[in-house]
């Protein structure tokens, strides 16, 4: 079974890509990290990825798919595999099509992981860490039981990631919406997309997501 997630920056859907990946015994691809191991391998295509980021550009398309097709003939992804982080954009989305035709697979499903924007805004630039331990909070969802105080390990060093906030993750928000919706049309029309909100806790939203594996599986 192969299987494409879709959902913005903050939407949960590597946790669910995990946990999916663990019932299902299939292999996830998350791209950004693929792009990371080559890179660190120093492989041929690693070099390539490594002076375009750089010169600051965006890894090509082609040396992204070449990428995934190398993935998804390993036997670790003979049971099936989920993408995460690919595709981007439209053209992404058929030159995957493309490319797995000709090695004789195909995208089973496409889940789309929908968050409510406010919630997501807060999701993401209300996290905060304690620089000692570790531990992640949330202004809003998972306060600090004592301000300023780590409830793990007592710290006071608290800080967040510098590129969290609010007109930051608007805009990167703004970006994804742009370009995501020619593609959720695409899979719409190709009646592969299931829409998940991903509101609830992780656990609720993976009880929601097996359930729509199995009825949308049943058309097949
Ligand atoms: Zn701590």
């Amino acid at each position: 079974m192969n299987i494409i997630f879709l959902g913005a920056p903050g939407s949960g859907k590597g946790t669910q890509a995990a946990m999916l990946s663990t019932e299902l015994k299939v292999s996830t691809i998350s791209t950004g990290k693929v792009l990371r191991e080559e890179v660190e391998q120093q492989s041929e295509i690693g070099k390539l990825v490594k002076s375009h980021m750089e010169s600051g550009k965006l890894v090509p398309d082609e040396v992204v798919i070449d990428i995934i097709r190398d993935r998804v003939v390993n036997s670790d992804c003979d049971n099936g595999f989920i993408l995460d982080g690919f595709p981007r954009n439209i053209f992404q989305a058929e030159a995957l099509e493309k490319m797995l035709d000709s090695i004789g697979k195909k995208i089973d499903h496409v889940f789309n992981f929908e968050v409510d924007e406010d919630i997501l805004i807060k999701r993401i630039s209300g996290r905060f860490s304690c620089k000692s331990c570790g531990a992640v909070y949330n202004g809003y969802f998972k306060p600090l039981i004592k301000d300023g105080v780590c409830d793990d390990c007592g710290s006071t060093e608290l800080g967040s990631r510098v590129d969290d906030n609010e007109e930051t993750v608007k805009n990167r928000l703004k970006i994804y919406r742009e370009s995501t919706f020619p593609l959720i049309q695409f899979y719409k029309k190709k009646n592969l997309l299931v829409s998940i909100s991903s509101i609830k806790g992780a656990p609720l939203v993976f009880e929601v997501l097996i359930e729509a594996l199995k009825s949308s599986s049943k058309k097949f």
